[in-house]
Formats: C-alpha cells, sequence, structure tokens
C-alpha cells in the first residue's frame, strides 16, 4: 500500500511548526470528521489520513523518524514493527477531539459554537393569520474587520503562550496520576495576545448590526418560535455560529381575542334588539358577517361563526368565530325615552313572572334564603 507523504496529507511544509500542524489537522478534521459526513467513505478516508499524519508530525520523536526514513520508518514487519512498537498505536485521540468539538470531552473551550440569539417579534393579529414578511434588525458579534478576527492589533501576532508552548494544555502531577488542565493563563487557546487590536479589546469580534428578513407563516401564535439557522452569534475559533429565535408575540386586538385558532368577540346589542330580534354586522378577519338576533337573546349567548377563526400554522382547517352577546343597558334617555320605559314596567309589572322569568325565579330563592 503506497502511502501519501504525511505533509502532503496535511497541506503543511516540511518545516511547519507544531501549530502550524495542529491547525492543519484540525481544520481537516473538522471538515472529514464522519459525524459531519455520514455514510460518506471518502471522506473518513481522508479522516484517518490526517489523524495518522497528524499522530506522527505532532510527535517529536516520530517526525523526527519519519523526516529521515519516510514511511519505513513505521513499516512493520521485523522486530517489534518499527522503533515505535506497540506504543505507536497509543494516540490519545480524545485530547485533540475535545479540541475540535466544543468541550465536553477534552474540556478545551478554544473552538465554540457561537451564542443563539432570541429576538421578541411584535406583530397583529392579521398578521399572524395572514402571515408575513418582515425585516428586523438584530445585534450581533461579527468578526472585527481591523484584526480580522486575531484580536491583535494590525501588523503584529498573537505569541505562543510560554506556559503551555502553544498546547493549550498542561500536565500536572498528582500523586502517581498526571492531569492535563485547560492552560490557566491562555484559557486553552494556546496563543497569548499581547498588544490587543484597539477597535475590538483583543475579542476578535465587535458587536454590529444586521438586517433580516424574516418569512412569517400564516397562522403563528404567541410564543411560537421561528429559527434562522446560523443568524445568531459568530463561533469562536472558527467554530459554527449560532441560531437566531424569533419568538412571536402578537399586540391586543380591538375587537378579537384569540384563543389556540379560535376568535371571540363581545358583541353589544340593544336592549330592544335582544327582545325583539333583529340582524347586526360583525367584523371577521375576511370581511363583514351579518348574524341574525332571535327575538328573546339573552345576554352571554354565544353565536358561532364556523370557520371564522384562524387557521393555524399545523392544523388543516380554520378555528371559529365566537361571538358573545351582551344587552346593553341604554343611557342618555330622553325624558320621551324614559316616559315610554315607564309605561312599559308598569304593563311589564301585572305579568312579570310570564315576562321576566329569571328574575322572578331569583327574588323566589332569595326569599327561601330569608324565610330559613
Ligand atoms: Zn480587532
Ligand atoms: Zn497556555
Amino acid at each position: 500500500m503506497s502511502k501519501k507523504d504525511y505533509y502532503e496529507v496535511l497541506g503543511v511544509n516540511r518545516d511547519a511548526s507544531d501549530e502550524e500542524i495542529k491547525k492543519a489537522y484540525r481544520k481537516l478534521a473538522m471538515k472529514h470528521h464522519p459525524d459531519r459526513n455520514p455514510d460518506n467513505p471518502k471522506a473518513e478516508e481522508h479522516f484517518k489520513e490526517a489523524k495518522e499524519a497528524y499522530e506522527m508530525l505532532s510527535d517529536a520523536q516520530k517526525r523526527a523518524a519519519y523526516d529521515q526514513h519516510g514511511h519505513a520508518a513505521f513499516e512493520s514487519g521485523g522486530m517489534g514493527g518499527g522503533p515505535f512498537g506497540a506504543g505507536a498505536q497509543g494516540f490519545d485521540f480524545s485530547d485533540i477531539f475535545g479540541d475540535i468539538f466544543g468541550g465536553g470531552r477534552g474540556g478545551r473551550s478554544s473552538v465554540q459554537r457561537g451564542a443563539d440569539l432570541r429576538y421578541n417579534l411584535e406583530i397583529t393579529l392579521e398578521q399572524a393569520a395572514r402571515g408575513t414578511e418582515t425585516q428586523i434588525r438584530v445585534p450581533t458579534m461579527s468578526e472585527c474587520s481591523t484584526c480580522h478576527g486575531s484580536g491583535a492589533k494590525p501588523g503584529t501576532n498573537p505569541t505562543t503562550c510560554s506556559t503551555c508552548a502553544g498546547h493549550g494544555q498542561v500536565r500536572m502531577q498528582q500523586g502517581f496520576f498526571s492531569i492535563q488542565q485547560t492552560c490557566p493563563r491562555c484559557h486553552g487557546n494556546g496563543k497569548m495576545i499581547t498588544s490587543p487590536c484597539k477597535d475590538c479589546n483583543g475579542n476578535g469580534r465587535i458587536k454590529q448590526h444586521k438586517t433580516l428578513s424574516v418569512k412569517i407563516p400564516a397562522g403563528v401564535d404567541n410564543d411560537d418560535r421561528i429559527r434562522l439557522s446560523g443568524e445568531g452569534e459568530l463561533g469562536v475559533n472558527g467554530g459554527p455560529a449560532g441560531d437566531l429565535y424569533v419568538v412571536i408575540h402578537t399586540k391586543q386586538h380591538a375587537v378579537f381575542q384569540r384563543d389556540h385558532n379560535d376568535l371571540h368577540c363581545e358583541m353589544p346589542i340593544s336592549f330592544s334588539t335582544a327582545a325583539l330580534g333583529g340582524s347586526i354586522e360583525i367584523p371577521t378577519l375576511d370581511g363583514v358577517a351579518t348574524i341574525k338576533i332571535p327575538a328573546e337573546t339573552q345576554s352571554g349567548k354565544i353565536f358561532r361563526l364556523r370557520g371564522k377563526g384562524i387557521k393555524g400554522v399545523r392544523s388543516s382547517s380554520h378555528g371559529d368565530l365566537h361571538c358573545h352577546v351582551v344587552v346593553e343597558t341604554p343611557i342618555n334617555l330622553t325624558e320621551r325615552q324614559k316616559e315610554l320605559l315607564r309605561e312599559f314596567e308598569s304593563i311589564n309589572d301585572k305579568d312579570s313572572e310570564r315576562h321576566n322569568p329569571r328574575a322572578k325565579s331569583w327574588m323566589n330563592k332569595v326569599k327561601n334564603f330569608f324565610a330559613q
């Protein structure tokens, strides 16, 4: 099996520094990692090649042997398989693994996914019902254009951390064990910024605003979230950006209250319409509808208009519109109107049980209550 040159695999020069080798490997491992390339044997092959090349070139002893003898230094056969024997297989992969995929395993944190952002978007009930497209302006951390994200003042370069020699981790001896810890000086970056960029204070990122177009689907409700993938904060050290969640808030409507896909509204009708019947016009989200009020309609009666509610994002049909009748007591009466009502009441009095059965039965209950 003819093997590719390790330096070629990583795409670095033969005099590349440890840092350059690590960086090149990190980049390749990110690109070809099996988790990111499911069912892609070619990516897996590249991944294995890069891993092997890094295994060899990141170890000073092995790298020297390879520089001198090429692949022959590691060919098995003969005595114990090359100069390193079984030890050559003992590469601790989790070491760099945690580094690349953002903590969890290795405890290193130099590559991080950017934070998710939340944007509260207020829309009208009509917009929620019909859907809309709107522009939002969101604050975001972007790469500093002065230092191109390095955090170092233009003309200067970050220097390798002397505490960990650029590894981002230090070994501590504790009794029999040696424990690896994130370097306390560079916090795992492996680099130190001696003269920070003035525009971003060495963060490499600055706060900016961006305008995004958001498509709101018809039927959205309060607290529904629309995810704008990758529009969150920028990742750290080449990590992926976070997501932006647009959270829907519906403004209070002058006429309608929403309950899931149903709408409710109050429908005040006059005292005489309630008694005699009639028809009234009622607004709906798609125009005016007429409701026939039967004679003897009481307060609290609900008229349901089927399909005049909202069609939810995940539902197949529209909700209903519920109109709640409120019989309004007339105010600001003229003398003439008062006179007629007094006359009405005097006639009413003679047969009040027939005309006001609820009032009569309530009175009887009250009487019984006091008689006890
Ligand atoms: Zn900067
Ligand atoms: Zn360090």
